[in-house]
């Protein structure tokens, strides 16, 4: 298939998906709570970290209706901006989270592909999006968010994993889920080091197991030089 229509298959089926958050977890409305619970536990260990983020500015990538922002960051940080390709998601999570909101920054709409960050971040969340992006373009896209963190900033992905060896590809959503190992390489070719990973627990059996991520850039001395 061409990358046009991977993405453009992608961006029609989002179109006609309600702005619920059973829409948004195609069908799993009801696990979100768990998901949230897990990444406010996985959060909470970063900031032990002896050098932890900050808690001034979040990202939220591909951000639906705000699900994440609103549970989960917006309590966590000054500020959170939000990047998300379909408008009537956009209008959704203004309207989820607030407009008047004090901690809403600035919503982007617009596609992660074609996304450069304006601003520094102390945490870039992507969740349960990255599989709309071809490797190519999540290798630049991730390189670009590795640029735009704040010192002891961290990029989390939380995604799905293949449980084979093989990317799987969704005809429905037009999205691919990889294997850990593809995720593993994509991270190393954007010159990032993973610091944690987690499996979420409570999930049910018959979905993909998801994993976290927490990344920061590969610091100079990390570097062997041989
Ligand atoms: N991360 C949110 C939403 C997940 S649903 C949450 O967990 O609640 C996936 C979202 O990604 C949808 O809102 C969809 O419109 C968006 N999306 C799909 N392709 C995208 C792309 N190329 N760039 C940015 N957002 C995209």
């Amino acid at each position: 298939m061409s990358e046009t229509s991977f993405y453009t298959r992608a961006a029609f089926y989002w179109a006609n998906v309600p702005a619920t958050i059973d829409g948004i977890l195609g069908g799993f409305g009801h696990i979100s709570d768990i998901d949230i619970d897990g990444s406010k536990a996985f959060l909470r260990e970063i900031f032990r970290f002896k050098n932890p983020p900050g808690r001034q500015l979040a990202l939220d990538c591909g951000a639906g209706i705000g699900r994440i922002s609103k549970n989960l960051l917006i309590p966590l940080f000054d500020k959170v901006d939000l990047v998300e390709q379909d408008e009537k998601f956009v209008d959704a999570a203004k309207k989820f989270i607030g407009e008047n909101n004090r901690h809403l920054g600035t919503v982007y709409n617009i596609g992660l592909q074609h996304f450069k960050p304006q601003k520094m971040y102390d945490v870039i969340w992507c969740q349960w999006v990255l599989g709309h992006l071809n490797d190519y373009d999540l290798i630049s896209f991730l390189e670009r968010c590795n640029d735009a963190l704040i010192r002891d900033g961290v990029i989390i992905i939380k995604e799905n994993i293949t449980t084979t060896n093989e990317v799987d590809y969704d005809e429905e959503d037009s999205s691919i889920t990889r294997p850990y190992e593809l995720m593993k390489q994509i991270i190393d070719e954007a010159r990032l080091q993973i610091l944690k990973t987690d499996i979420q627990l409570g999930f049910p059996d018959d979905i993909y197991p998801v994993y976290t991520f927490a990344l920061a850039p590969i610091e100079p001395s990390d570097i062997e030089i041989v």
